[in-house]
This record gives C-alpha cells, sequence and structure tokens, in this order.
C-alpha cells in the first residue's frame, strides 16, 4: 500500500480569459488499485476549456478517464465536456469500453440532451456505457467499484454550484469549484489532506461569488488541510504575493499558488510534489 495513494495535477488553474498557461479549471484525481480490492479511477473535476488537450500536455492518460465531476454550469468549468466525449468516442485506438461516470449538479441531464441537440445524439451513446448522476447538495455519490465517495456541499456562486469532497483509499481532497465567502465550508473541508481553492480576485475588489485573500484564508484555516492549492485566478491578482496574503489574513498553514501541471501525491497525512515549482 502505498502512502500517496492520490495523484493531484492541476491542468487548469486559470479562468475564462485566453492564457495558454493558465487554462480554465481542470483538476485531475486519479488511483491505482486499492488493498481491498477496489478498481483503479482516473477522475477530472470540472472540464473548461484547454482541459483535453491539458490531459495530453501533462502526459496523463486521458483515454482512460471514467469520471467527469462538475462544479457548476459556467463554461470555464465545462466547456471542454463536448472536446473530452469526442475524444473518448473517436479518439481511442480499437474503441472504449469502459463507462463514463458524469457526475454534476442538478440539472446535468437536461444540459446534455441539450448538448445533443447542438452535437448530435452520439453525446447521448457515445459508444461506452455514459452514465450521468445528479447530486443534490449535501449528497453523496460512491462508485462501489472504484472505492471512491464524492460528497457535495452548496457552494455560494450560481444557484446549482457545489463544492466536492473526494474520498478514497483513506485520504480526502477538497475542491471549492466557485463560491463566495461561505464559512460552512471551512468545517465542509475540515481534515481534508489537499485543499484546492479558488482565490480568484483581490481584496480591493471583493465580490458575493469568488473569493479574495482574506475571504480564502478563514475557511482554509478552519479547514487545516495538509496543503492548500489556490487556483482560479484572474489576472488582477498578484500569484507571486498570495502567499503572504493568506498569512496575513490568518492562513497559517501550508499554500502553493496552483499552475498548470502542478503534480501532487496526497496520501492520509502527507502531500508531496511530484513536479511543477515547490510551494512557496
Ligand atoms: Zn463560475
Ligand atoms: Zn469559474
Amino acid at each position: 500500500v502505498t502512502s500517496h495513494p492520490l495523484r493531484v495535477v492541476i491542468v487548469g488553474s486559470g479562468v475564462l480569459l485566453p492564457d495558454d498557461a493558465h487554462r480554465s479549471s481542470g483538476h485531475w484525481v486519479s488511483a491505482e488499485g486499492g488493498p481491498a480490492g477496489e478498481a483503479p479511477f482516473r477522475m477530472l473535476l470540472d472540464c473548461g476549456s484547454g482541459t483535453l488537450h491539458g490531459m495530453a500536455r501533462d502526459a496523463l492518460p486521458w483515454a482512460e478517464l471514467d469520471h467527469v465531476v462538475l462544479s457548476h454550469f459556467h463554461t470555464d468549468h465545462m466547456g471542454d465536456l463536448v472536446p473530452v466525449l469526442w475524444a473518448l468516442r473517436w479518439g481511442i485506438d480499437g474503441g472504449r469500453t469502459r463507462p463514463l461516470h458524469l457526475v454534476g449538479p442538478e440539472g446535468l441531464g437536461m444540459r446534455l440532451r441539450g448538448l445533443a441537440d447542438g452535437f448530435g445524439s452520439w453525446l447521448l451513446e457515445p459508444g461506452f456505457p455514459l452514465h450521468a448522476h445528479e447530486v443534490p447538495a449535501g449528497g453523496r455519490w460512491r462508485n462501489e467499484d472504484a472505492g471512491v465517495d464524492l460528497v457535495a456541499h452548496a457552494a455560494r456562486h450560481t444557484p446549482e454550484a457545489l463544492a466536492w469532497r473526494v474520498e478514497a483509499r483513506g485520504t480526502r481532497v477538497g475542491y471549492t469549484g466557485d463560491t463566495g465567502p461561505l464559512p460552512a465550508l471551512g468545517a465542509f473541508f475540515r481534515g481534508v489532506e489537499l485543499l484546492v481553492a479558488e482565490c480568484a480576485v483581490p481584496d480591493d475588489q471583493a465580490m458575493e461569488i469568488h473569493l479574495s485573500p482574506h475571504e480564502l484564508a478563514p475557511m482554509a484555516e478552519a479547514a487545516a488541510p495538509t496543503l492548500l492549492v489556490t487556483v482560479h485566478h484572474y489576472p488582477q491578482l498578484d500569484r507571486a504575493a498570495l502567499p503572504d496574503l493568506l498569512r496575513a489574513a490568518g492562513y497559517s498553514g501550508r499554500v502553493a499558488v496552483g499552475h498548470d501541471g502542478l503534480a501532487l501525491a496526497v496520501g492520509p497525512s502527507a502531500v508531496r510534489h511530484l513536479s511543477g515549482s515547490p510551494e512557496d
């Protein structure tokens, strides 16, 4: 049994603005088979534009992808869903039999049908089993075979927006999706080893539906992750200053400013950098 069973790669650390070095939101979480016979899994948390090509850039086995988990229905979080399905349908030598689980907020099925209206019915019957699972805020979805649980908490962004906790192999990863300040998320993420959190805007541009450093700091301090990774930075936020801003605002734990390609090995009580710059 490895001491760091989960692999997490920040595929897209950016926002909607075109920036090849900071693509839209997409975060890879994977594990090999578990000690109790659990199957391997390869998961994306969000699937914004740039995620498909970003997985290739980061040498991730995109053809093996079997879970896509959406936080909400903004294009910077799901814009590459159709390209990913297209690549899985047509881009794999010999075709694909592995099922794909799409997990997201209520309204996911309706949106898939709308995408199929636009791009063709292949999208709902791509030649491999495609399962859509709508999870309400406060709900939970489990893949028994892979030994992975997804726990949803309402986020403060859009009516459907969810924050997610991924639990597998005795290890927990938290992901805020997009959210404004919401103290309940500190408790929801309490004890996660890795917290991937949006920090979109500078403090002087704080808003209801995104986090600034002063708003993220108390939530992260309450969550007390082994490592905090910040993502979803708008250009006006000074990335280099972010660790100091978070500390000044009361966060006392470890922090790394997320960038595309940042790869981490995550275990029950430790997070190790695999590639990308070391944490600040
Ligand atoms: Zn959004
Ligand atoms: Zn966003």
